[in-house]
């Protein structure tokens, strides 16, 4: 620490690593749903897009940052972008003209243009372990490349109008490769020196225009890569180093490990690590890294709405600058695109709570801060320190957090295993439903129609009282029980008329949640999604789902099931604390559930839905971290229905199709049923609960509910007939794939009633099952 020129505060850079799309207001939403709609013209379109972009380099500049960073734009998905640029567009949608087709682009993303010819869309799946979603890459065996880049490098020459000091941003070849499908199940690193042509023509354009840095993202270095793609980045950046562009390989959302070394390696100028999600790789960075090369730390949060620590940061940058002095960079972890763009927007906010936060716009500031805040710190000025208006003032409320953390700490097996073996449950619950073999049932929600939403509108503004809201709610769940009755289902759901989404249906009655006006995120295209914040010790003070149940099940003989959000569910769709673990939160909301469940059974409900679509979502990025992650999570969803008498059959749903690496813990929730989605891999998911030897119930989905397409019976008949070929006829329940708010009534009925006939048609096909 003595050696060092603390008059040189300013020779660490400054940057983030990619900003938010869709404008604090979500202008660009607004601007391309219109554009579909025909309602603007693509100039328009185009505009919009260019004065949002121009607004948030401003936020970059005006924050100090060093650089401002650009080709992070997207319409629509970056990785996409980066295929249509590479003329990586499948057959099917082929245009006659060349350049860069609008028109196209939006086909690919949605299957339709804005002309209404439609065609079936790219795929689309979840970046890395984020809750944005990009369009996979498709990739022919003899896929050829060719660049088409203008769009993008016309966005690099906006931004240089600004200031000279733009960084540009693409992602690496490898990781774009990785992101994609091959046909045939081909490797697409065989691509690879194909690709490179491409990224070496890009390059040299780049640096035509006098860029100096690019950032190259390849966060796939923090995955388990299989050895001849480690080799793949040798060939690649050994290729690449003729550019004369300085190359900041950029990577983010797990450590490096293993790769760290390959990493550092690389002959570029520069490497971002992941100082949050990839701290682990801190203490071993320094002996790896060549003297010559630029060390970016992002030490800032691009995952989390939390303000910084600085204090705790100081130290960390302190012993990276003696070593490294100007060749250290600060940043955030990762792009911003994760977390909602102003937090000034927030009027809303208790202060208190509002003073822990920073959105992407305080994120530029809290970065551009560190190096004077490093100097102040070197030269004793504490002054500076206190006046910092970034500075982390409060830590999350714990009014009852000494109180959950000894329930948490008392927690021993049995609170986390049913009273008796399944087997045992089983016979029990069968004397008390009675329920027939291929037993019909759904996964909860009805068709949110316009009227309900209306209602709850009304409701949250005020034009409805809460005496007139409770009674179309009543009406509402009083219409659904009388169809499933009349549809002849077994077991019926209340149909979450009263749930705007599952979690913040649960979040805005527990204690510890809360919830912004404006912190939006971007999920996919134009659809953002505000995900709450769990700020402190969650618990729940009084019943949350009690009443409708209780109602619903008043108004039928046959069995109501209660229906709750699990708490990895919770946990996953929520920004979380840091200053706990995940588990300690995961369990904090297992027993504020388990709290509802007992209140639930009590209420006399004795089959309870506690549903855990996120299970597979919260898996870690490196395998090694699996099976803790797995441990905690089916332990919070034990714990939340483990006190439940034999009796009471718990349910659970999840809506996705790999199982495979997951079946043991699956197994291990021991819920009495499973309801998973199936109906679209042609039950081909089975397999896996069948070379397991699944031992609970299942009900795999016999009807895909994102299309309003109505199955026939036969079809669905066929599907149960597999899935009995591989599940004993006594393990099998029958239901739709997921729930059915996003569907309408007509279709919803005539689907139904078709698949309890299929059920019907089963079971007489099965009677001497039950001779
Ligand atoms: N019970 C929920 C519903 O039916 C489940 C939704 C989900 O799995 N995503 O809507
Ligand atoms: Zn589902």
């Amino acid at each position: 620490m003595n050696n060092i020129n603390v008059n040189a505060r300013h020779n660490i850079s400054t940057h983030v690593l990619g900003y938010p799309r869709m404008g604090a207001q979500r202008q660009l939403k607004w601007a391309l749903e219109d554009y579909w709609k025909g309602q603007l013209t693509q100039d328009q379109l185009l505009n919009e897009a260019a004065n949002i972009r121009q607004s948030h380099w401003q936020i970059q500049l005006d924050a100090g940052l060093d650089f401002i960073t650009a080709g992070d734009f997207a319409l629509y998905d970056h990785v996409l972008n980066h295929s249509y640029m590479f003329g990586v567009v499948p057959e099917r949608f082929a245009s006659a003209e060349s350049g860069w087709q609008w028109d196209t682009y939006f086909r690919m993303a949605r299957g339709r243009s804005a002309q209404g010819d439609d065609c079936a869309a790219c795929e689309m799946t979840k970046w890395f372990d984020t809750n944005y979603h990009y369009l996979v890459p498709e990739f022919t065996e003899q896929q050829t490349f060719s660049l088409n880049a203008d769009v993008w490098l016309e966005e690099i020459k906006q931004a240089q109008a600004l200031t000279p000091n733009v960084k540009a941003v693409l992602l690496g070849p490898l990781t774009y490769l990785w992101l994609g499908k091959t046909q045939n199940n081909g490797d697409a690193i065989d691509l690879l020196p194909q690709l490179l042509n491409v990224y070496s023509e890009l390059l040299h354009k780049v640096s035509e225009l006098g860029i100096e840095w690019l950032q190259l993202d390849e966060p796939i270095l923090g995955l388990d890569l299989p050895q001849h793609w480690k080799q793949g980045f040798e060939l690649a950046y050994n290729q690449l180093k003729s550019s004369p562009l300085k190359i900041l390989l950029a990577t983010y959302f797990s450590e490096l490990d293993d790769n760290l070394t390959l990493a550092c390696q690389l002959p570029v100028a520069g490497l971002h690590i992941d100082g949050i999600n990839g701290k682990h790789d801190l203490p071993n960075v320094l002996d790896r890294l060549p003297p010559y090369k630029v060390l970016s730390l992002g030490l800032i949060n691009g995952r989390n709405i939390w303000k910084a620590d600085v204090d705790a940061i100081l130290p960390v940058i302190n012993d990276f600058y003696s070593t490294l002095g100007d060749r250290l960079w600060l940043a955030s972890s990762c792009s911003l695109l994760h977390v909602p763009e102003d937090l000034d927007q927030e009027v809303n906010l208790v202060p208190q709570v509002k003073a822990q936060f920073a959105f992407a716009k305080q994120k530029c500031a809290e970065v551009s801060a560190l190096p004077a805040q490093l100097a102040a710190q070197l030269q004793g000025d504490k002054h500076v320190l206190t006046q910092n208006p970034i500075k982390q003032t409060t830590k999350p409320l714990d009014a009852i957090g000494a109180e959950l953390k000894q329930q948490i700490a008392q927690l021993t097996s049995s609170s986390f295993a049913r009273a008796n073996t399944f087997a045992t449950r089983k016979t029990i619950q069968q004397q008390q439903f009675n329920l027939p073999l291929f037993a019909t049932t759904t996964i909860g929600s009805f068709p949110q129609t316009k009227e309900i939403r209306q209602a709850r509108l009304g409701f949250k503004q005020g034009s409805i009282s809460q005496q007139v809201y409770e009674t179309i709610m009543s009406e509402e769940i009083q219409h659904a029980v009388k169809e499933q009755e009349n549809i002849g289902l077994d077991v019926l759901v209340h149909g979450e008329a009263e749930r705007n989404d599952m979690v913040e249906y649960f979040g805005q009655q527990l204690e510890g949640y809360v919830f912004t006006d404006f912190g939006w995120v971007q999920s996919y295209g134009s659809r953002c999604v505000k995900p709450p914040i769990i700020a402190s010790d969650v618990y729940r003070p009084q019943a949350m789902t009690v009443r409708w149940s209780q109602y619903a099940q008043s108004l039928t003989q046959k069995p109501m099931k209660g229906m709750l959000t699990g708490p990895i569910t919770m946990l996953c769709w929520s920004f979380t604390r840091e200053d706990i673990s995940l588990k300690e939160q995961a369990f904090q909301l297992a027993l504020a559930l388990a709290d509802e469940v007992l209140d639930l059974e009590k209420a006399g409900i004795n089959m309870i839905q506690v549903d855990e679509p996120a299970l597979r979502e919260g898996l870690p990025l490196r395998q090694r971290d699996w099976q803790a992650y797995l441990r905690w999570a089916v332990d919070a969803f034990r714990l939340s229905v483990a006190r439940v008498q034999d009796s009471t059959q718990i349910h659970t749903h999840m809506c996705y199709a790999e199982f495979n690496d997951i079946i043991e813990a699956i197994a291990e929730l021991d819920a009495d049923v499973i309801t998973i989605e199936t109906s679209r891999s042609n039950m081909e998911l089975l397999q896996a609960f069948e070379d397991f030897k699944y031992p609970n119930d299942i009900g795999p989905g016999v009807y895909d509910i994102h299309s309003p397409i109505v199955p026939t019976q036969q079809w669905m008949a066929q599907l149960l007939q597999k899935a009995a070929q591989a599940i004993a006829p006594e393990q099998l329940w029958v239901n739709p794939d997921c729930g059915l708010k996003t569907r309408a009534w007509p279709e919803t009925h005539e689907a139904l009633t078709l698949m309890v006939k299929a059920a019907k048609q089963l079971r007489e096909q099965y009677a001497h099952v039950n001779a």
